[in-house]
């Protein structure tokens, strides 16, 4: 997946939503010491430089850890279980977390799992297996 800097120098959180509705994961990387993460960041809680930009994350990761959800909230009535999962984005992505439908048991999700982000009308970032 490519990986672009922009020059938008501001990414708002709608902005980050947008994104995520067309498919792509925006976030942030220092121009010095190369912290990347999602969360918006002004200056650099690393090392504190103020050049940071705005760049497109790859869309595929590997599961890290995750908890499977048998309770929901009403947005994901319909989805228990699911899975609670912490992300590693590719190329050096940061580590992000989101759900993923369809899991109920651990052998159904190996840790280390290959998954993709999805694009979904419902909260947060849904991952499916890559
Ligand atoms: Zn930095």
């Amino acid at each position: 997946m490519a990986e672009t800097a922009t020059t938008q120098k501001q990414l708002t959180l709608k902005g980050q939503r947008d994104g995520m509705r067309d498919g792509k994961i925006l976030g942030y990387e220092c121009g010095k010491c190369r912290r990347r993460q999602i969360t918006p960041m002004v200056r650099c809680p690393q090392c504190a430089a103020i050049d940071v930009k705005v760049v497109e994350f790859a869309t595929t990761g590997k599961v890290v850890t995750y908890t499977i959800q048998q309770i929901a909230s009403e947005q994901f009535l319909n989805e228990v279980p699911f899975a609670w999962v912490i992300v590693e984005l590719d190329n050096g992505g940061p580590r992000v977390s989101g759900w993923m439908p369809f899991i109920s048991r651990p052998d159904d999700l190996p840790a280390g799992q290959k998954v993709k982000f999805i694009s979904s009308y419902k909260p947060g970032m849904q991952f499916e297996k890559a």
